[in-house]
């Protein structure tokens, strides 16, 4: 394990294998077993890289990682997660917000401004954290103009180039962080910082579908639009807007699923810290039981599904239903529990109630 100047623990644990982090990941994410392995391996192998380079003076390049899947499949959330197992800060910023150099707007380079921010100006830290780009595909080439100006999703991608590759920067702190008259900057190396891109690229799937068909050797001809996902190469992201030299950045490239009706009902009852479980709690501590139907919580995933939002909808979908509950039973006297079932969801009927 590594320690910074500052004293602050880092990164790669040797016991932490690529099985051992995706035995990590399962705890948190359903589902997604092949990308939960691709990561494993690549987030292994990032660290690992941190550690020889650490030894030796060999360089092995570096593999930022680009994850492709809709939205509320679980992207963020793997992120997160892979930033508690590995022990690293992580920053999470959105594509959409920046602009490419030299145009009114958030500069790239603030994203390192904040990743220091983050990691308490610990230099050392900050140049082994973790970047989580979200909603890259809203920055791809076709996406030309913001209020007029050039100021072109292709141009951001052109000025994220040397970052996610690597460059040496001279950052000034973030305004509140500055003290004295005297402005202090930090050269922070952006080589060994892991960048990871996501995005839903709604819509690719037609350059998948054409591609295909156009592939006469492409025996196993699926229509399927869930499926088509599966297919992604390069050339479709290149269609869709992504220039080369940024993909060519971002070697790995693992596509998420959208979840099924039982991955979301594994995900509303066992998660840690489920859903389903923190609203029991809300009620335990009012000494009310609530307990759900299996088929309730089906018909919950079901909506979930409808509404194309994935796991990201389930929330707001179970606080819709159990409004009126919410609202009426800290009232209620001698409440002793409530029995959600399937008709609650389908036809609004009334829970059934049962006094002490
Ligand atoms: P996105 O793919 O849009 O980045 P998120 O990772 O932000 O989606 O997911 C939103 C929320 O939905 C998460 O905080 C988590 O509660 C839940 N979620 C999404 N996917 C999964 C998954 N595969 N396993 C467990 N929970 C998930």
């Amino acid at each position: 394990m590594f320690y910074t100047k500052n004293g602050n623990k880092i990164v790669f644990k040797k016991y932490l294998s690529p099985k051992n982090i995706k035995i990590e990941l399962d705890k948190y994410i359903i589902g997604q077993y092949q990308t939960k392995k691709i990561i494993s391996v690549a987030v292994y192998n990032h660290y690992k890289r941190l550690y020889i380079m650490n030894k030796n003076n060999i360089y092995l390049e570096k593999s930022n990682i680009l994850l492709i899947g809709p939205t509320g499949s679980g992207k963020t959330l793997i992120v997160k997660s892979l930033a508690k197992i590995v022990n690293v800060p992580i920053l999470i910023v959105d594509a959409t917000s920046f602009t490419e150099a030299g145009y009114v707007g958030e500069d790239v380079e603030s994203i390192i401004q904040k990743l220091l921010h983050e990691c308490n100006y610990d230099v050392e830290l900050t140049e082994k954290s973790i970047v989580y780009i979200d909603e890259i595909d809203k920055i791809s080439k076709k996406n030309d103009f913001y209020s007029g100006k050039d100021v072109s999703g292709e141009g951001v991608q052109q000025s994220m180039l040397k970052l996610i590759e690597g460059v040496t920067l001279n950052i000034s702190p973030l305004i509140e962080k500055r003290t004295s008259q005297q402005q202090t900057y930090f050269l922070i190396n952006t080589l060994n910082i892991l960048f990871i891109a996501g995005g839903a690229f709604s819509g690719i799937e037609i350059f998948i579908n054409s591609r295909i068909n156009k592939e006469i050797s492409f025996l196993n001809k699926n229509n399927n639009e869930k499926n088509l996902l599966m297919n992604i190469i390069n050339d479709d992201l290149i269609n869709f807007g992504i220039i080369p030299e940024f993909l060519g950045r971002l070697p790995i490239i693992t596509v998420f699923k959208e979840l099924n009706i039982y991955e979301l009902l594994h995900i509303l009852l066992k998660t840690k810290n489920s859903l389903i479980k923190q609203f029991c709690y809300l009620f335990i501590i009012e000494n009310v039981d609530i307990k759900f139907s299996i088929n309730s919580i089906k018909e919950i995933s079901k909506i979930a599904i409808k509404k194309n939002i994935g796991a990201r909808g389930l929330k707001s979908i179970l606080e819709n239903i159990l409004l009126d509950i919410l609202y009426i039973f800290p009232s209620k006297k001698n409440l002793k529990m409530i029995i959600i079932y399937k008709n609650v969801i389908i036809m609004k009927k009334k829970p059934i109630l049962i006094y002490k």
